[in-house]
C-alpha cells in the first residue's frame, strides 16, 4: 500500500508472464476453478492468488496505467486472424527487442465471419528523448508482421491513411468518402485523418519500405521501465513532472471534475492541467496568477483519482504544487484568503476583527463574575 495524501494506492507484484483475467458466474466457480488449474498446469501456468485476481478485476478499466512506466508509450495496434495469433506473437518477440505490453481482445466473428484477435501493443518509452522517434519505427515492424499473417493495422489515424482500404474494407471506405463529401465539404472534421491523401500518409508508405533498415535503430534504444523521478524540472517536483508526461490525455477525468464542471474550460480539468505543465516544463509558457489560481482552485474532491485510466495520483499532485507555489515561491492565493492571512497575522482573527475587540462577544452581565479580564485581575 502506498499513501498519497488522502489516497491509498494498493500495489501488487505481477509475475513476468502473460496474465489472463477470467470472469465467470459465482455458481460455476468450483467447476471452473478445478478445470482452470488443470489447464494452466498443462502449459506451465498457474492460477494466481485471489488478491491478485481481485486487484486486476477492480482495476480493469485502468487501461493506461502502463503509461506510468514510460512515462510515454509507443502504441502499435493490429488485428490478426485468431489462428495465426501464436505465429504473430512469436515473430514479434523475435524481431522486436523492446519490452512490449500486449493486451488482446478476441472478436468472435471478425472479417469474413472468422475469429480475429485485436492486439493492443504498447512499448514504454520517453518522448523527451530523441531516441523515442527510433522506437516509433518498430510500429511498422509490428504492422508488417500482422500483414504477413493475414492481419492489418487496427486504425488509420494520421500516419496510416494509405492503409484505409485495408483497415476499413473497400465498401465502407467508399461509403465514408461519400458521406464526408456530403456533410463536410470544407474538410473540417478529422483533418488529415482516415481519408486524407496527405503528405504524412505518403511519407509513411515510403518509410515502411525501409522498415528492415530502421528496425535495428529502434531495437538498439535502451528502454528503462518503471517510474523514475530524477530532478525537479523548472521547479516542478520530480514525481509531478513524471505524472504530467504519464497522462495519456484520455479525458476520463474531465466531466466528473468539480473544478471543470464549475468553470467549463478544459484548462480547469486534470487533463488540461497536465498538458499545461508539460508546456511549462518545455519552456513554452510561464506561471501567471491565472494559472496559479487554476492549480489552487481544485476542491480536493478526489474523483479524478478514481476515474483516471492511468491511476495517477492527481489530487495529491495538485496539493504538492499548491504547497510549492504558495509556501515556497510565495505566490498569491485568492484575494479573500490573502485578506484572512493578513488579518490573522496582524490581529489574530481571520475575519478581520481587531485584537482589542476579541472579547466583545462576552455578555456584559456575566463579565464581572466569569468574563475575561475580570475586574481586579
Ligand atoms: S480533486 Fe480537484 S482536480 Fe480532481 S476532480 Fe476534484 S476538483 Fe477536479
Ligand atoms: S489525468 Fe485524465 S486525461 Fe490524464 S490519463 Fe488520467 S484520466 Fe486520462
Amino acid at each position: 500500500m502506498e499513501h498519497l495524501g488522502h489516497t491509498v494506492e494498493d500495489r501488487i507484484i505481477l509475475p513476468a508472464a502473460y496474465v489472463v483475467t477470467i470472469a465467470y458466474a459465482e455458481k460455476d466457480a468450483s467447476k471452473i476453478k478445478e478445470k482452470l488449474t488443470e489447464i494452466a498446469g498443462m502449459f506451465e501456468g498457474e492460477v494466481l492468488s485471489d488478491r491478485i485476481a481481485e486487484h486486476e478485476w477492480e482495476n480493469r478499466f485502468k487501461l493506461m496505467v502502463v503509461k506510468r512506466m514510460g512515462p510515454s508509450l509507443v502504441p502499435a495496434e493490429v488485428i490478426v486472424p485468431l489462428n495465426n495469433l501464436g505465429e504473430v506473437m512469436s515473430e514479434i518477440e523475435r524481431k522486436v527487442n523492446q519490452p512490449i505490453v500486449k493486451e488482446g481482445v478476441i472478436i468472435h466473428k471478425g472479417r469474413e465471419g472468422k475469429p480475429e484477435a485485436v492486439i493492443l501493443g504498447f512499448i514504454p518509452s520517453d518522448q523527451r528523448r530523441f531516441s523515442y522517434n527510433f522506437v516509433f519505427g518498430l510500429v511498422l515492424t509490428i504492422i508488417k508482421i500482422a500483414e504477413r499473417h493475414g492481419g492489418r493495422a487496427y486504425s488509420t489515424g494520421l500516419y496510416f491513411t494509405k492503409k484505409a482500404e485495408d483497415v476499413l474494407g473497400s465498401n465502407r471506405l467508399e461509403r465514408l468518402k461519400k458521406f464526408k463529401k456530403e456533410v463536410d465539404r470544407k474538410g473540417i472534421f478529422n483533418p488529415k485523418k482516415v481519408l486524407s491523401s496527405g503528405i504524412i500518409g505518403s511519407l509513411m508508405k515510403i518509410v515502411s519500405i525501409f522498415e528492415p533498415l530502421i528496425r535495428p535503430f529502434g531495437n538498439a534504444v535502451i528502454t528503462q521501465v518503471g517510474e523514475r523521478y530524477k530532478k525537479a524540472i523548472r521547479g516542478i517536483p520530480p514525481d509531478v513532472a513524471w505524472y504530467a508526461y504519464s497522462c495519456s490525455q484520455c479525458g476520463y477525468c474531465v466531466d466528473e471534475c468539480d473544478q471543470f464542471y464549475g468553470r467549463g474550460w478544459e484548462s480547469q480539468s486534470p487533463r488540461g492541467k497536465w498538458y499545461w505543465l508539460r508546456e511549462y516544463m518545455e519552456n513554452k509558457v510561464d506561471w501567471d496568477q491565472k494559472m496559479v489560481d487554476t492549480i489552487i482552485a481544485c476542491t480536493t474532491c478526489e474523483l479524478c483519482n478514481q476515474r483516471c485510466s492511468a491511476s495517477l495520483p492527481i489530487e495529491p499532485s495538485w496539493m504538492k504544487l499548491r504547497g510549492k507555489l504558495i509556501h515556497e515561491d510565495g505566490k498569491m492565493t485568492f484575494p479573500p484568503f490573502e485578506m484572512m492571512a493578513a488579518a490573522l497575522t496582524k490581529e489574530g482573527n481571520i475575519w478581520a476583527g481587531y485584537r482589542k475587540n476579541r472579547d466583545a462577544w462576552f455578555p456584559e452581565e456575566l463579565r464581572e463574575k466569569h468574563g475575561p479580564n475580570k475586574k481586579g485581575q
